[in-house]
């Protein structure tokens, strides 16, 4: 890992040209309607991008549903191929890439955004070997007559539309799986952070994939995002973002495949044998990585009463060692938050909780002489009470609330109770303990004597079933299993 940063000027200056990109070329908006890109970090304009208008999404569409046809019908080792090609131009522009990500996004270059990159790569090659292993069962028939065999073929046509705190890695998730099973697809990044989006649709450009297998139609959510929504010719949405984005999109859908990884409200469970070193570095690790604003991120840690007092000042320990400022250099391991809206969701609930009886006993304010008002401190809460949005509701934010709990069973109680079931974790020496709660614990995910912000690319991830998290699964060989369906193929053969 590279240790000083592209200059951000340098990076700037690689972007391809910032226009939509269909059929294989970039392409004016019809619209010339634009939406700026601001750095959370320094409050300069980064540059502007166009902002798709339904007709741009149309020519994407069509674009897409053409190319179809010929790319399912590609030998899979060849699609594979295509997908090595990708990871190999992505890595070779790691730093610009990660560059644009900590200017756009606000994480560390180096903690954070280069290990990004390295893994949005990763995922185009997993996706290259699973594909040429993508077996289907042949199953027994009834009708001695018959062969019955199965095939995971490509859904057709995705739009994928992603949040702005993973700019590359969350599309790369869909993206390998996507391509590599013979999809099409048509690409909305977040309006915060499209930037990095542009670089790594280049890379896909430069992969010689066939115009109209990949297509970038940059915009908001409400316009450009329900235009691609709605329309018929998309075959599969791909959603990761709040569940209340989800709800609006399952509504607005209609019948099409959907695959929604939404939000989380990680409870992180501290028993009274954990080991409290591990547990305050997990804790605070959950809560401060990418200043909290991770789907999986702690939201909450519930402490057996007995190790509160001692699990607290470690944790605070933690937090005084988080040291805040600009992404770019090497000693920092928090930078802004993304955005002011999230950031005042974040005082929102610290304030409910106050009001509640909970007690601030480490940061809790913005922090004052920065370039922007977008950095807040890494923050411990105490004595915060279930009935808040704390405990309630995804924060989003760089907080570790703590609440005490009695029992396991309230412990389990208030994990499961706020409907989010992305990722939990527990911390106890037992493995009796361990597999009870695992398996208790109404959740996609369950992490064991680790932080909740905890996965590898190739893992299943997404949200438990019946919970406000989503469903489907990303991660490695496990999103064939949603970007293809099974074809069974009946075989007639005459007895000789
Ligand atoms: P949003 O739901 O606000 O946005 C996600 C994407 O949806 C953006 O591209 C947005 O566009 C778009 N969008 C918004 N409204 C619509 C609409 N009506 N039609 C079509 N598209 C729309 O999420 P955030 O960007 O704020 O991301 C944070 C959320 O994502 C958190 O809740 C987090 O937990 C979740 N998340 C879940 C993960 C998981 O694996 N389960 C992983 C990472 C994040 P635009 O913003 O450009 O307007």
């Amino acid at each position: 890992m590279s240790s000083t940063a592209v200059p951000i000027d340098r990076a700037l200056s690689a972007l391809p040209p910032l226009k939509l990109f269909i059929g294989g070329r970039w392409t004016d908006s019809d619209s010339q309607e634009q939406l700026d890109v601001v750095s959370p970090a320094t409050g300069k304009l980064l540059a502007k991008i166009p902002h798709a208008s339904a007709a741009d999404v149309n020519r994407a569409v069509e674009s897409a549903r053409k190319a179809w046809d010929g790319w399912r019908r590609t030998p899979p080792f060849v699609r594979a191929a295509a997908c090595h090609r990708i990871a190999d131009r992505i890595l070779a522009r790691k730093e610009e890439i990660a560059a644009i990500i900590s200017a756009e996004q606000g994480k560390p270059y180096l903690a954070e955004a280069l290990p990004e990159v390295e893994e949005s790569a990763e995922n185009f090659r997993i996706a290259a070997e699973d594909v040429k292993r993508l077996e289907s069962p042949i199953i027994p028939a009834r009708d001695p007559n018959k062969r019955l065999f199965t095939f995971k073929v490509a859904i057709g046509t995705w739009g994928i539309i992603t949040p702005w705190n993973f700019p590359t890695v969350i599309p790369s998730e869909y993206f390998g799986p996507g391509i590599a099973a013979g999809n099409t697809i048509v690409f909305k990044p977040a309006e915060q952070t499209p930037l990095a989006a542009f670089l790594m649709t280049q890379c896909i450009a430069e992969a010689d994939l066939p115009p109209g297998v990949f297509n970038l139609v940059s915009g908001d959510g409400p316009s450009t995002g329900d235009a691609l929504v709605t329309h018929p010719g998309i075959d599969g949405i791909g959603l990761t973002g709040e569940t209340t984005t989800g709800d609006t999109i399952q509504r607005r859908a209609g019948v099409k495949k959907l695959l929604m990884e939404l939000g989380g409200n990680g409870p992180q469970i501290v028993l009274e044998d954990a080991d409290l070193v591990r547990a305050a570095k997990a804790a605070a690790f959950g809560a401060y990585f990418n200043a909290g604003q991770v789907c999986c991120a702690t939201e909450r840690v519930l402490v057996d009463r007995r190790v509160h007092k001692d699990f607290l000042d470690l944790v605070i320990e933690e937090a005084k060692s988080v040291y805040v400022g600009d992404p770019f250099m090497p000693e920092v391991k928090m930078g802004p938050m993304n955005n002011a809206p999230v950031l005042e969701k974040t005082e929102r609930h610290l304030a409910d909780a106050l009001r509640k009886g909970a007690r601030v006993v480490f940061g809790g304010k913005r922090v004052a002489g920065q370039p922007t008002n977008l950095f807040f401190e890494p923050t411990v809460v105490d004595n915060v009470s279930p009935d808040t949005l704390l405990n309630k509701e995804e924060t989003f934010g760089p907080v570790v609330p703590v609440i005490t709990i009695e029992n396991y069973e309230q412990a389990i109680e208030l994990a499961n109770g706020t409907g989010y079931g992305l990722q939990m974790a527990v911390f106890t020496q037992d493995i009796d303990k361990a597999f009870y709660f695992a398996d208790r614990l109404r959740s996609g995910n369950v992490v064991i004597n680790d932080t909740t912000d905890y996965w590898e690319a190739h893992e299943p991830f997404g949200g438990g079933g019946g919970t406000r998290s989503g469903y489907g699964r990303l991660g490695g060989r496990f999103t064939f299993d949603d970007m293809t369906h099974l074809k069974t193929v009946a075989l007639h053969t005459n007895n000789l």
